[in-house]
């Protein structure tokens, strides 16, 4: 029998009521003749209320117990589901993620998935039980609870997808598909019927948060054909898949924003060899990555550099690149949290021109100042003060024509 993994989301499980739901359409996949494994997430809400009982305690929890508190919210969720579906009259075990076990390594609060026991699983599934795992969650080879990240059940369940052989992997959410931007923020976004895996890596990783980037590039890596769709309504979702000739010839394909990104200047630092490397290698060490980075032309042997970190990040690298700057005779160290990164991803930028000169010009026109740039083979994005954020998002979705109707396929 063919497997079907199906990941519910935290809206999706809220309450009680929406429980029943999903399990109404679990039990319908699994009349359909369906093996089906769940995966779910906490509870809407729940892992931000645990993460705020740690915040009551301490900003600097240690990073083995955090993992301890924060995977319990999908504990509830897993167990709940399973009661329902049995309550249903639908035979259903959970399991959290040591009892598989789902082995990640030992980086707490964003470990990896290395290894997954299928064997415990496909067990439960040939005794004719629905399977439902509490995602977000690992277990090191010490034993020691992990979590994957924040919106780590998407990669949970990809993982799962992938290890099981399972033809489809589905992620219901609460919006019915991806759409070329965030329909919360734009009445306007229209959602795609495919999407390649290359342009959803670069619109996850940019901030649309609706698959966790790493959850995209497992897909890729392992092939797993992924459908995002609503767990309210009835109607086709996203495929997330290779990239083929049925997908829209269009040149942008979305819009995205992220307003977690914090600005660092380091101002009139000395333009000599070995200068870059002094200052990054300690954020480096600290495991703190760096986004944007941009550097000024020197004109008196001094130059500034400006780059971008995860506002979670911040307060630490600002520490540390003001204790560099000291030793390097740096004037002065800036921060700025109030920016956000804007930007456009589409795989036709590979073949047109002049896509980042309307980027710009549209943002000029709105006065919108560009205070950073970065560009890859299928995105620009730009930092801009984050108060534009969501008029920047409109105007470049307009800018684009993305709200228009998908071309019609040829008959
Ligand atoms: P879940 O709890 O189901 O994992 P998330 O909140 O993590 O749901 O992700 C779904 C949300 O992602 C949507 O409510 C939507 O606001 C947001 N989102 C951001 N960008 C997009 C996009 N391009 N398409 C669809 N949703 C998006
Ligand atoms: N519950 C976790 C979070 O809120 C994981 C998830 O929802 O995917 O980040
Ligand atoms: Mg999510």
């Amino acid at each position: 029998m063919a497997i079907v993994v199906q990941k519910y989301g935290g809206t999706s499980v809220g309450s009680i009521e929406r429980i029943k739901n999903v399990a109404k359409r679990v039990i319908k996949a699994r009349t359909s003749g369906k093996e089906v494994v769940v995966v779910v997430s906490a509870m809407a809400g729940e892992t931000d209320r645990l993460i705020g009982l740690i915040k009551e305690i301490t900003d600097d929890p240690p990073p083995r117990e955090y993992d301890m508190v924060v995977s319990a919210g999908e504990q509830v969720s897993a167990g709940l589901l399973a009661i329902t579906l049995c309550n249903m009259g639908c035979r259903a075990k959970a399991l959290l993620a040591y009892q598989i076990p789902i082995i990640t390594d030992s980086r707490h609060t964003s470990a990896r998935i290395e290894r997954i026991n299928t064997e415990s699983i496909l067990k439960e599934l040939e005794k004719g039980y629905v399977v439902v795992i509490a995602g977000f969650q690992g277990v090191d080879r010490a034993g020691n609870i992990t979590t994957l990240g924040r919106g780590g059940s998407d990669t949970s369940a990809v993982a799962l997808a992938s290890a099981l052989g399972a033809e489809l992997c589905e992620i219901y959410t609460d919006v019915d598909g991806i759409y070329t931007t965030d329909p919360s923020i734009y009445e306007k976004a229209r959602k795609l019927k495919k999407i390649s895996y290359d342009e959803m890596l670069e619109m996850a990783s940019l901030g649309a948060k609706v698959l966790q980037t790493r959850s995209v590039e497992f897909a890729k890596k392992y092939n797993v054909r992924l459908l995002v769709r609503s767990s309210f309504r009835d109607v086709e979702g996203t495929l997330v898949c290779k990239e083929d000739e049925e997908m829209e010839k269009v040149v942008v394909s979305g819009v995205t924003y992220n307003k977690d990104e914090a600005k660092i200047s380091v101002v009139r630092v000395p333009d000599k060899p070995g200068i870059a490397a002094r200052i990054f290698r300690p954020l480096t060490e600290e495991g703190i990555n760096v986004d944007m980075i941009v550097q000024n032309i020197s004109h008196d042997g001094f130059t500034d550099l400006t780059f971008t970190v995860s506002e979670k990040d911040f307060k630490r690298a600002f520490e540390l690149v003001k204790r560099v700057a000291q030793e390097i005779g740096a004037k002065d160290v800036e921060g700025d949290t109030s920016i956000a990164k804007v930007s456009i991803v589409g795989a036709g930028m590979r073949s047109h021109a002049g896509v980042a000169s309307r980027m710009f010009e549209t943002l000029a026109k709105e006065g919108i100042n560009i205070q950073m740039i970065s560009t890859s083979e299928i995105k620009i994005s730009c930092v801009v003060d984050v108060k534009y954020t969501e008029l920047a998002v409109r105007v470049l979705h307009d800018a684009f024509g993305l709200e228009e109707e998908e071309v019609k396929e040829e008959k």
